[in-house]
């Protein structure tokens, strides 16, 4: 690849390119995005080696689209709208199911592969940026038929370099799964950091009492609202879903709790534990 033009130069495009360009040291990374600050960071830190436009997509041979869920659907016909046959367009969206439907019927649909790699930190911007982030972590591909298989190749070739794995899912069930082990997580952070917030009046005697438990269940209410507020209203009927589940969830556990009834409520804890197993292998 002679150059690559990442859109949205934060945490996700960002990581990318930094293992990309480890892997292709001569290939030239273009970094468009709309925060000027983060452009030039991006650049003084090397993360890109140009800044340009939304026309550098004319004559690039891959885009990566890696801002907000709405403003990538947006943004996406735009993108293809401008793009040659060769170039291969992938987005790194949340959710999958708005950006398919809104490119449906595009005349370059071809040039489009919708992802979403399962890989994270709870931290925004191109200073969160990391190598490796990507490495033995799921890439999930959607719709892949409708892609150009020349442009599949690439792609493949592309995850390969970060080290992914990749599972094929369609649009509806990807955003219907990710609901509950990513979107219903971030809710129960932010709400649980909420509730001690609104309590304790004292951060100090949060900090101070605070151990590692309650640091890892509220690490993901430090994630940027900018990201998240468009990833619930793409998946709402999805989240409401998972909510309506997970409220049922916290009052059956309080009635026990009113009941004295000791016994279900170890029985739940055990039954959960196979949660152990089910998560082996997440790193
Ligand atoms: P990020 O660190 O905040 O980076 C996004 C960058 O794009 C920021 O510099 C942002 O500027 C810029 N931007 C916003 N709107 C833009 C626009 N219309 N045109 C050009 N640039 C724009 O976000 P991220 O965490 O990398 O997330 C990017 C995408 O990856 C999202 O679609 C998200 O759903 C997906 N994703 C995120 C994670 C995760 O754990 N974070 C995991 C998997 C997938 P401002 O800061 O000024 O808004």
């Amino acid at each position: 690849m002679n150059n690559i033009v990442v859109i949205g130069i934060g945490l996700i495009g960002g990581s990318m390119v930094k293992d990309l360009k480890k892997a292709h040291p001569d290939t030239k990374i273009i970094g468009v995005d709309k925060n000027v600050d983060h452009l030039n960071q991006a650049l003084v830190s090397g993360l890109i080696d140009e800044k340009s436009d939304l026309n550098a997509v004319k004559t690039t041979d891959l885009v990566i689209l890696s801002i907000p869920v709405d403003a990538s659907v947006s943004l996406l016909p735009e993108i293809l709208d401008l793009v040659s046959e060769d170039t291969l367009v992938i987005d790194v969206g949340s959710t999958k199911l708005d950006a398919c439907q809104k490119v449906e019927h595009h005349v370059n649909r071809r040039n489009y592969l919708a992802c979403h790699p399962i890989a994270g930190t709870e931290f925004s911007g191109p200073q969160a940026a990391i190598y490796d982030l990507f490495k033995n972590k799921t890439n999930i591909i959607c719709e892949v038929e409708k892609t150009a298989f020349k442009l599949q190749e690439r792609a493949l070739q592309v995850f390969s370099d970060l080290g992914m794995r990749i599972r094929y899912m369609n649009p509806e069930s990807h955003d219907k799964h990710i609901a509950y082990v990513s979107h219903l997580s971030h809710i129960s952070s932010f709400m649980l950091g909420k509730t001690v917030i609104d309590k304790e009046r004292n951060e100090r005697d949060i900090f101070d009492m605070a151990g590692s438990g309650f640091a890892s269940t509220v690490r993901l209410a430090k994630s940027s609202p900018n990201m998240w507020t468009p990833i619930f209203k793409q998946n709402k009927t999805n989240v409401i879903e998972t909510l309506d589940e997970y409220i049922n969830n916290l009052n059956q556990f309080k009635i026990l709790l009113e009941r004295d009834d000791f016994e279900a409520i170890f029985d739940e804890m055990k039954n959960t534990n196979r949660i152990k197993d089910i998560l082996k292998g997440i790193a």
